[in-house]
């Protein structure tokens, strides 16, 4: 090759390279994020992820998609299996998930944490003419326990397990996908349905519009027994003033979601997902009013999973660690 040529080659390879995104070799080029039913808060979050990971798409080479899916069971399972690169999904299922328990047949030992997201509450969400004003009102209703797939099925069920209510005493156990929970709930196919979610969420809103609705506190000694031997549900309140009707704050318990991959993700993949958040805080809080309290420092806690070498990684680069 004459010198000039040569020159010119390498010159085109030193170009080509310094423009190329590092570690392309170990960077997944798409990520998709299992997140939940679209009228929840996990689809806007997986959403609000994905557009602060595109808006630097050209810097990086990674395009981020969203998915809507039955909720945390199945993103675990998917993201065991490789069907997902990320999902979000309530603690209390992915410390079942780690630990093979119901409704796990054996332990995910794969799964990793990225973050924690918005706390969410055990919310029963009832007709006010079923007249639920307690738990143990229940008994011999119609209600949704949740989609097999959705995290809400399983802390429902264990709710109802540990305040004494079998499900056989309901009048009717619904399976119904979170997106079909208000319309069954207005046209009278059930007095009331549970969901485990972030507030003020679009589900419950577009029940309380035009229908009456309570939401019914959870504090019964049960509910206190179950804290007590789980720590990762505590207590809160569901603020008055974020649904038609409900002027008054409702005292039940709740879990936090979270951010959660395989260990199969590269570290590269990771790192630049949480360092794209974190970086961003501000701007990702101000993407859904459920992630208003959302601080670095609870971001890292109240997880049931080990944390990613490609999190550590960054919370490391910070002092965090
Ligand atoms: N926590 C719910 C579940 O896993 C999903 C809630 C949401 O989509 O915001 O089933």
């Amino acid at each position: 090759m004459k010198p000039f040529k040569r020159l010119v080659l390498v010159a085109l390879l030193a170009t080509l390279f310094s423009c190329s995104p590092p570690d392309q070799s170990v960077l997944e080029r798409f990520i998709t994020i299992g997140t939940g039913s679209m009228t929840g808060i996990y689809y806007p979050t997986g959403a609000a992820i994905c557009r602060i990971i595109n808006k630097d798409y050209l810097k990086h080479g990674v395009r981020c998609s969203v998915e809507s899916t039955g909720g945390s069971i199945y993103n675990a399972n998917a993201l065991s299996n490789g069907d997902l690169s990320m999902g979000i999904a309530q603690a209390d299922v992915t410390y079942k998930a780690a630990h093979g328990q119901k409704p796990f047949s054996k332990p995910l030992t794969n799964l990793r944490a990225l973050f924690a997201l918005h706390p969410e509450s055990v919310t029963l969400v009832a007709m006010q003419e079923a007249k639920i004003k307690q738990l143990n009102d229940l008994r011999g209703k119609r209600v949704n326990i949740g989609d097999p797939g959705s995290g809400n099925a399983r802390t429902a069920t264990e709710l109802l397990a540990a305040c004494g209510i079998p499900l056989s005493e309901l009048a009717l156990e619904g399976r119904m996908k979170a997106v079909e929970m208000p319309d069954a709930l207005r046209d009278h196919k059930l007095d009331a349905y549970f969901y485990v979610v972030g507030h003020p969420t679009a589900n419950i809103k577009d029940i309380s519009t035009g229908t009456p609705i309570n939401l019914v506190p959870l504090t019964d000694p049960c509910v206190d027994r179950l804290l007590a031997k789980n720590s990762f549900f505590v207590k809160t309140t569901i603020p008055g003033g974020m649904y038609e009707g409900i002027n008054d704050s409702v005292d039940t318990y709740g879990v936090k979601a979270s951010l959660i991959t395989s260990a199969e993700l590269s570290e590269e993949s990771a790192y630049r997902v949480v360092k794209a958040v974190f970086d961003n805080l501000d701007g990702f809080k101000a993407l859904h009013p459920a992630f208003q309290l959302l601080t670095a420092k609870n971001m890292r806690e109240g997880l049931s999973l080990p944390f990613h070498p490609g999190a550590l990684r960054y919370f490391r680069e910070q002092g965090w660690i």
